[in-house]
Protein backbone atom coordinates (compact mmCIF):
# COMPACT_ATOMS: atom_id res chain seq x y z
CA UNK A 1 0.00 0.00 0.00
CA UNK A 2 1.76 3.55 -1.28
CA UNK A 3 1.63 5.91 1.72
CA UNK A 4 0.64 3.37 4.56
CA UNK A 5 1.57 4.27 7.66
CA UNK A 6 2.59 0.67 7.93
CA UNK A 7 4.64 -0.98 11.03
CA UNK A 8 6.82 -4.16 10.78
CA UNK A 9 6.10 -5.83 14.00
CA UNK A 10 8.01 -9.22 12.77
CA UNK A 11 10.43 -9.48 10.04
CA UNK A 12 11.83 -12.64 9.18
CA UNK A 13 13.95 -13.04 5.49
CA UNK A 14 12.52 -15.84 4.03
CA UNK A 15 15.38 -16.99 1.78
CA UNK A 16 14.71 -19.26 -0.88
CA UNK A 17 15.47 -22.94 -0.62
CA UNK A 18 16.00 -23.69 -4.03
CA UNK A 19 14.68 -27.00 -4.36
CA UNK A 20 16.90 -29.06 -6.87
CA UNK A 21 15.37 -32.75 -6.90
CA UNK A 22 15.48 -36.00 -9.43
CA UNK A 23 13.60 -38.95 -8.64
CA UNK A 24 12.46 -41.62 -11.13
CA UNK A 25 12.46 -39.15 -14.40
CA UNK A 26 11.31 -35.90 -12.46
CA UNK A 27 13.34 -32.84 -12.66
CA UNK A 28 12.23 -30.12 -10.43
CA UNK A 29 13.49 -26.69 -10.16
CA UNK A 30 12.15 -23.46 -8.54
CA UNK A 31 11.03 -22.91 -5.34
CA UNK A 32 9.53 -25.47 -2.75
CA UNK A 33 8.35 -22.99 0.06
CA UNK A 34 5.05 -21.48 0.89
CA UNK A 35 4.29 -19.65 -1.43
CA UNK A 36 6.14 -20.90 -4.04
CA UNK A 37 6.71 -21.73 -7.91
CA UNK A 38 8.05 -25.13 -8.67
CA UNK A 39 8.43 -26.43 -12.36
CA UNK A 40 10.06 -28.53 -14.09
CA UNK A 41 10.35 -31.40 -16.76
CA UNK A 42 9.29 -35.32 -17.38
CA UNK A 43 9.56 -38.13 -20.31
CA UNK A 44 6.54 -36.15 -22.50
CA UNK A 45 3.69 -37.76 -22.20
CA UNK A 46 3.49 -38.24 -18.15
CA UNK A 47 0.58 -37.42 -16.56
CA UNK A 48 1.17 -35.76 -13.18
CA UNK A 49 -0.71 -34.77 -10.12
CA UNK A 50 -0.17 -33.00 -6.65
CA UNK A 51 -2.47 -33.15 -3.95
CA UNK A 52 -4.91 -34.88 -6.84
CA UNK A 53 -4.77 -32.18 -8.77
CA UNK A 54 -3.65 -32.54 -12.62
CA UNK A 55 -0.71 -30.82 -13.25
CA UNK A 56 -0.54 -30.67 -17.38
CA UNK A 57 2.67 -30.89 -18.25
CA UNK A 58 3.91 -29.72 -21.98
CA UNK A 59 4.40 -31.49 -25.07
CA UNK A 60 7.79 -31.49 -24.45
CA UNK A 61 7.70 -32.48 -21.04
CA UNK A 62 7.56 -29.20 -19.20
CA UNK A 63 5.46 -28.91 -16.11
CA UNK A 64 4.78 -25.95 -13.38
CA UNK A 65 2.55 -25.87 -10.23
CA UNK A 66 2.01 -23.70 -7.79
CA UNK A 67 2.31 -23.95 -3.48
CA UNK A 68 -0.42 -21.94 -1.69
CA UNK A 69 0.76 -19.55 1.28
CA UNK A 70 -0.66 -21.36 3.36
CA UNK A 71 0.45 -25.00 2.07
CA UNK A 72 1.24 -27.58 4.19
CA UNK A 73 4.84 -29.04 5.48
CA UNK A 74 4.47 -31.75 2.77
CA UNK A 75 2.55 -32.51 -1.05
CA UNK A 76 2.01 -35.72 -2.96
CA UNK A 77 3.24 -35.56 -6.58
CA UNK A 78 2.19 -38.70 -8.49
CA UNK A 79 3.81 -39.30 -12.09
CA UNK A 80 2.63 -41.67 -14.16
CA UNK A 81 4.77 -42.07 -16.88
CA UNK A 82 4.33 -43.35 -21.00
CA UNK A 83 5.52 -46.65 -19.92
CA UNK A 84 2.95 -47.60 -17.47
CA UNK A 85 5.27 -47.07 -14.00
CA UNK A 86 3.61 -45.30 -11.79
CA UNK A 87 5.98 -43.07 -8.48
CA UNK A 88 5.13 -40.87 -5.72
CA UNK A 89 7.62 -38.14 -4.61
CA UNK A 90 6.71 -36.76 -1.06
CA UNK A 91 7.61 -32.94 -1.63
CA UNK A 92 9.01 -30.93 1.49
CA UNK A 93 7.20 -27.44 1.90
CA UNK A 94 9.35 -25.23 3.85
CA UNK A 95 7.43 -22.90 5.88
CA UNK A 96 7.91 -18.76 5.87
CA UNK A 97 7.04 -16.60 8.33
CA UNK A 98 5.15 -13.83 7.36
CA UNK A 99 5.32 -9.85 8.85
CA UNK A 100 2.54 -7.76 10.18
CA UNK A 101 1.17 -4.76 7.82
CA UNK A 102 -1.20 -2.21 9.41
CA UNK A 103 -2.52 -0.15 6.61
CA UNK A 104 -4.91 2.78 7.63
CA UNK A 105 -6.66 5.51 5.87
CA UNK A 106 -8.71 3.28 3.13
CA UNK A 107 -12.36 3.54 2.44
CA UNK A 108 -14.35 2.15 5.34
CA UNK A 109 -16.76 0.82 3.60
CA UNK A 110 -14.42 -1.39 1.77
CA UNK A 111 -13.04 -3.10 5.10
CA UNK A 112 -16.68 -3.34 6.57
CA UNK A 113 -18.71 -3.24 4.12
CA UNK A 114 -22.69 -2.88 4.05
CA UNK A 115 -24.80 -6.09 2.88
CA UNK A 116 -25.21 -4.41 -0.52
CA UNK A 117 -21.55 -4.14 -0.58
CA UNK A 118 -21.15 -7.47 0.59
CA UNK A 119 -23.09 -9.10 -2.14
CA UNK A 120 -20.91 -7.12 -4.76
CA UNK A 121 -17.85 -7.87 -3.10
CA UNK A 122 -18.54 -11.92 -3.59
CA UNK A 123 -19.90 -11.74 -6.90
CA UNK A 124 -16.88 -9.98 -8.39
CA UNK A 125 -14.74 -12.73 -6.19
CA UNK A 126 -16.73 -15.39 -8.07
CA UNK A 127 -15.37 -13.64 -11.24
CA UNK A 128 -11.71 -13.63 -10.51
CA UNK A 129 -12.23 -17.36 -9.16
CA UNK A 130 -13.37 -18.16 -13.00
CA UNK A 131 -11.05 -16.42 -14.23
CA UNK A 132 -8.47 -18.71 -12.33
CA UNK A 133 -10.27 -21.97 -13.04
CA UNK A 134 -10.31 -21.40 -16.76
CA UNK A 135 -6.93 -21.87 -18.31
CA UNK A 136 -5.18 -22.50 -21.75
CA UNK A 137 -3.29 -25.85 -22.47
CA UNK A 138 0.24 -23.39 -24.00
CA UNK A 139 2.58 -22.91 -21.56
CA UNK A 140 3.19 -19.12 -21.68
CA UNK A 141 4.76 -18.98 -18.64
CA UNK A 142 7.87 -20.57 -20.46
CA UNK A 143 8.77 -16.91 -20.89
CA UNK A 144 9.19 -16.42 -17.08
CA UNK A 145 7.99 -13.20 -15.30
CA UNK A 146 9.04 -9.90 -14.87
CA UNK A 147 8.52 -6.99 -13.20
CA UNK A 148 5.00 -5.00 -13.86
CA UNK A 149 6.13 -1.19 -12.92
CA UNK A 150 9.16 0.59 -11.73
CA UNK A 151 8.15 1.78 -8.53
CA UNK A 152 8.73 1.68 -4.53
CA UNK A 153 7.86 -1.92 -3.19
CA UNK A 154 5.67 -0.82 -0.74
CA UNK A 155 3.94 -4.38 0.34
CA UNK A 156 4.80 -7.54 0.46
CA UNK A 157 3.00 -11.00 -0.49
CA UNK A 158 1.95 -13.14 2.53
CA UNK A 159 1.82 -10.40 5.37
CA UNK A 160 -0.99 -10.41 8.01
CA UNK A 161 -2.63 -7.41 7.50
CA UNK A 162 -4.47 -5.24 9.90
CA UNK A 163 -6.54 -2.66 7.66
CA UNK A 164 -8.26 0.43 9.36
CA UNK A 165 -7.14 -1.59 12.69
CA UNK A 166 -9.02 -5.03 12.17
CA UNK A 167 -7.73 -7.89 10.96
CA UNK A 168 -8.40 -8.82 7.51
CA UNK A 169 -7.10 -11.78 4.64
CA UNK A 170 -3.27 -11.81 4.02
CA UNK A 171 -1.59 -9.76 1.44
CA UNK A 172 -2.08 -11.95 -1.96
CA UNK A 173 0.35 -10.02 -3.67
CA UNK A 174 3.28 -7.71 -4.02
CA UNK A 175 2.10 -3.93 -4.04
CA UNK A 176 4.33 -1.46 -6.06
CA UNK A 177 3.68 2.40 -5.18
CA UNK A 178 4.51 4.97 -8.39
CA UNK A 179 2.45 8.09 -9.57
CA UNK A 180 -0.62 7.38 -11.28
CA UNK A 181 -0.11 6.95 -15.03
CA UNK A 182 2.66 4.71 -14.74
CA UNK A 183 2.69 2.37 -17.43
CA UNK A 184 2.06 -1.37 -16.44
CA UNK A 185 3.62 -4.36 -18.76
CA UNK A 186 2.53 -7.67 -18.89
CA UNK A 187 4.86 -9.91 -16.36
CA UNK A 188 4.63 -12.82 -18.97
CA UNK A 189 3.07 -14.42 -22.70
CA UNK A 190 -0.25 -14.98 -21.60
CA UNK A 191 -3.93 -13.97 -22.50
CA UNK A 192 -6.40 -11.55 -21.10
CA UNK A 193 -8.78 -13.67 -19.39
CA UNK A 194 -10.66 -10.77 -16.99
CA UNK A 195 -11.37 -6.43 -17.24
CA UNK A 196 -13.65 -5.05 -14.85
CA UNK A 197 -13.72 -1.64 -14.64
CA UNK A 198 -14.61 -1.47 -11.14
CA UNK A 199 -14.77 -3.50 -8.01
CA UNK A 200 -15.17 -2.62 -5.01
CA UNK A 201 -12.04 -3.77 -3.60
CA UNK A 202 -9.76 -4.63 -6.68
CA UNK A 203 -11.14 -1.06 -8.55
CA UNK A 204 -9.92 -1.33 -12.23
CA UNK A 205 -8.92 -5.25 -12.65
CA UNK A 206 -6.76 -7.15 -15.32
CA UNK A 207 -6.49 -10.73 -15.11
CA UNK A 208 -4.07 -12.67 -17.89
CA UNK A 209 -3.97 -16.42 -18.43
CA UNK A 210 -0.32 -17.51 -18.88
CA UNK A 211 -1.56 -21.37 -19.12
CA UNK A 212 -1.38 -24.41 -17.29
CA UNK A 213 -3.06 -22.70 -14.48
CA UNK A 214 -0.96 -19.79 -13.82
CA UNK A 215 -2.32 -16.54 -13.27
CA UNK A 216 -1.67 -13.36 -13.08
CA UNK A 217 -3.54 -9.78 -11.95
CA UNK A 218 -3.18 -6.51 -11.78
CA UNK A 219 -5.42 -3.97 -9.77
CA UNK A 220 -6.21 -0.16 -8.68
CA UNK A 221 -5.69 0.61 -12.09
CA UNK A 222 -6.39 3.50 -13.69
CA UNK A 223 -6.49 2.93 -16.93
CA UNK A 224 -6.85 -0.15 -18.84
CA UNK A 225 -5.23 -0.91 -22.73
CA UNK A 226 -6.25 -4.70 -23.19
CA UNK A 227 -9.53 -6.84 -23.49
CA UNK A 228 -10.85 -9.54 -22.73
CA UNK A 229 -9.03 -12.71 -24.92
CA UNK A 230 -6.40 -10.59 -26.18
CA UNK A 231 -2.97 -12.03 -26.91
CA UNK A 232 -0.16 -10.25 -24.93
CA UNK A 233 3.51 -10.73 -25.13
CA UNK A 234 5.81 -10.07 -21.92
CA UNK A 235 6.69 -6.55 -21.58
CA UNK A 236 3.64 -5.49 -23.67
CA UNK A 237 1.63 -2.45 -21.80
CA UNK A 238 -1.38 -3.46 -20.33
CA UNK A 239 -2.70 -0.38 -18.54
CA UNK A 240 -1.54 2.25 -15.81
CA UNK A 241 -0.83 2.67 -12.33
CA UNK A 242 -4.15 4.39 -10.23
CA UNK A 243 -5.75 4.19 -7.16
CA UNK A 244 -8.96 2.61 -7.95
CA UNK A 245 -10.71 0.22 -5.32
CA UNK A 246 -9.27 -0.43 -1.60
CA UNK A 247 -6.33 1.75 -1.52
CA UNK A 248 -5.04 5.08 0.31
CA UNK A 249 -2.43 6.07 -2.55
CA UNK A 250 -1.63 5.08 -6.03
CA UNK A 251 -0.09 1.75 -6.29
CA UNK A 252 -0.14 -1.20 -8.57
CA UNK A 253 -1.08 -4.74 -6.50
CA UNK A 254 0.49 -7.43 -8.89
CA UNK A 255 -0.15 -10.92 -7.93
CA UNK A 256 0.37 -14.62 -9.74
CA UNK A 257 -1.67 -17.50 -8.59
CA UNK A 258 -2.05 -21.43 -9.89
CA UNK A 259 -5.92 -21.90 -9.53
CA UNK A 260 -6.59 -21.29 -6.09
CA UNK A 261 -2.78 -21.13 -5.07
CA UNK A 262 -1.97 -17.66 -4.27
CA UNK A 263 2.05 -17.47 -5.05
CA UNK A 264 4.89 -14.94 -4.00
CA UNK A 265 5.52 -12.46 -7.10
CA UNK A 266 8.92 -11.86 -5.52
CA UNK A 267 9.91 -15.25 -5.71
CA UNK A 268 8.39 -16.23 -8.67
CA UNK A 269 10.32 -13.81 -10.64
CA UNK A 270 13.16 -15.15 -9.10
CA UNK A 271 12.84 -18.47 -9.65
CA UNK A 272 11.65 -18.07 -13.48
CA UNK A 273 12.97 -14.56 -14.63
CA UNK A 274 12.02 -12.71 -17.55
CA UNK A 275 13.54 -14.61 -20.46
CA UNK A 276 13.27 -10.42 -22.17
CA UNK A 277 13.63 -7.29 -20.66
CA UNK A 278 10.56 -5.14 -20.91
CA UNK A 279 10.60 -2.36 -23.76
CA UNK A 280 8.67 0.15 -24.98
ZN1 LIG B 1 -1.80 -5.23 -2.46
Amino acid sequence: MNMARWSVLGLFLSFGVGAFAQAEGIALDGRMEQGGLVFGTVPPGTQLALEGRAVSVSERGRFVFGLDRDAKSSAALEAKFPDGSVTTQTLIVAPRDWIVERVDGLPQNTVTPDPETVKRIRAEGGMIVAARNRTEPLPFFETGFLLPAEGRISGVFGSQRILNGQPRSPHSGLDIAAPIGTPIRATADGIVSLVHDGMVLTGKTIMIDHGFGLDSVYIHMNEINVSVGQRVRQGDVIGAIGMTGRTNGPHLHFGISWYGAKLDPQTAMAALPAVQQAVE
